[in-house]
C-alpha cells in the first residue's frame, strides 16, 4: 500500500514528471487501484450563483471586472433558482453541487445568503461545496455550522509563477483561508490550472505545494486553461497534451487518497485526451453545460463517454451522512 507523505520534494516530484509516459501512467493507476474503484468516476455539478464584477485580476478568468470579456454580470441569484438547478443536477447524476461567487471575499450578509443556499441544497441529499473567495476564520466556522461539505479555494500555480497571473491577493492569503477552511473541519477542495505559459517547474511546485499541506485535499481539481478572449492570458501557447495527463498522474501518485478531478478545458478535450486523464487516476468530473461562465461538454456526451469507456458514477453518498474521501470511508469510489 502506497503511504501517504507531506514531505515531497521538488527534484522528487519533478522525477515523476519525467518518468516516460507509459511508466508514469503504469505508476499512477497501479496508486490508483490501492485506493479506488478504477471504473468509478465522481460527479459534481457547478452553478454560478453570482457572476463578473469582481474586483480581483486573476489573469485567466473572464469573470474580474479589470477585463472586457462581454461577460453579463449577475446579481446574486435567488434561493428559488438554485434549488432548481440543484434539481436538475440531482436527476442527472450529480452527487455534488457546487456553488460559486465572484467575490474576492463574502461579507457576512452574503454568507448568510449563501449559507440558506447550502442548508436547502443539503436538505435536497446532495453533497455541497462553495468557492466564495477569501475567508475569514469565523466565516468558516458559520460555513461549517450550516453543513458545508466542501470548500474550493484553488492554489492556482507555483509562488514563483504566481505573480505573473494574480496581483490583487498573495499566495499566503490563499493558505490562510485553506487552513481556516482546514481548521473549522470543512473538507477541503484546492487544486490549479495549468497552461498559462508556467514552466514545468512550475507544474512540480503547485503539485508539491497540494501535496505537502498538513493534510490533503479531499479534492484536487486539476483545470486547464480555457482562453477567452479579453483576459491577458488570452493567446498564451497551448500546453502540449501529455503534460496535461502528467500532471493528473502525479497529481494521483502524490496525493493517492484525494478525488483528482478533471476539471475546467474539458471542453476542448478528446474523447481520447479524456480516457488517458482517467487512466493517470482522474475520478471525478464536472458534470454540466457551463463551468461557472466557460463552456462544459454535453451531458450526453459524458453518458456516451461513460458507456464506451465501461465507467460508472460514483452513488450518492450524502444519506449515510459521509463524505468519500478515502479507501476507508467511501462508499462508492473505494476499491
Ligand atoms: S478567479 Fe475568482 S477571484 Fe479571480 S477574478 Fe475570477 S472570480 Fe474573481
Amino acid at each position: 500500500m502506497t503511504s501517504t507523505r507531506h514531505d515531497w520534494t521538488q527534484k522528487e516530484i519533478e522525477q515523476l514528471f519525467q518518468q516516460p509516459f507509459n511508466d508514469l501512467l503504469f505508476h499512477a493507476q497501479s496508486v490508483h487501484r490501492e485506493h479506488f474503484d478504477p471504473n468509478a468516476v465522481q460527479m459534481s455539478s457547478l452553478l454560478s450563483i453570482k457572476t463578473g464584477a469582481c474586483p480581483e485580476d486573476c489573469g485567466y478568468c473572464p469573470q474580474s471586472a479589470k477585463y472586457n470579456t462581454e461577460l453579463e454580470r449577475e446579481a446574486l441569484m435567488p434561493l428559488g433558482e438554485v434549488l432548481s438547478a440543484a434539481r436538475a443536477a440531482k436527476a442527472k447524476g450529480a452527487s455534488r453541487f457546487c456553488m460559486g461567487a465572484a467575490w474576492r471575499n463574502p461579507n457576512d450578509r452574503q454568507l448568510e445568503q449563501v449559507g440558506e443556499m447550502v442548508s436547502a441544497v443539503r436538505d435536497m441529499g446532495l453533497e455541497t461545496c462553495v468557492t466564495l473567495g477569501m475567508l475569514e476564520a469565523h466565516q468558516a466556522q458559520r460555513l461549517r455550522d450550516v453543513g458545508l461539505d466542501y470548500y474550493n479555494h484553488n492554489l492556482d500555480t507555483s509562488p514563483d509563477y504566481y505573480g505573473e497571473v494574480i496581483t490583487t491577493r498573495t499566495y499566503q492569503d490563499r493558505l490562510d483561508t485553506l487552513s481556516h477552511v482546514r481548521d473549522a473541519g470543512i473538507h477541503v477542495c484546492c487544486g490549479g490550472i495549468v497552461g498559462m505559459g508556467e514552466a514545468p517547474s512550475d507544474r512540480a511546485e503547485l503539485v508539491q505545494q497540494l501535496a505537502n499541506l498538513p493534510q490533503h485535499p479531499e479534492s484536487v481539481p486539476i483545470n486547464l486553461l480555457v482562453q477567452v478572449a479579453g483576459t491577458p492570458l488570452y493567446g498564451t501557447e497551448a500546453l502540449d497534451p501529455f503534460d496535461f495527463v502528467r500532471t493528473i498522474a502525479v497529481a494521483r501518485i502524490t496525493m493517492p487518497q484525494s478525488m483528482v478531478r478533471l476539471s475546467a478545458g474539458r471542453n476542448d478535450m478528446s474523447d481520447e485526451l479524456q480516457a488517458l486523464c482517467f487512466m493517470a487516476g482522474a475520478n471525478s468530473i464536472f458534470y454540466g453545460d457551463k463551468l461557472l461562465t466557460t463552456d462544459n461538454p454535453e451531458a450526453e456526451r459524458d453518458q456516451k463517454l461513460f458507456e464506451r469507456l465501461g465507467l460508472h458514477l460514483c452513488a450518492d453518498t450524502r444519506a449515510s451522512g459521509d463524505v468519500p474521501t478515502t479507501k476507508s470511508d467511501d462508499k462508492t469510489c473505494a476499491a
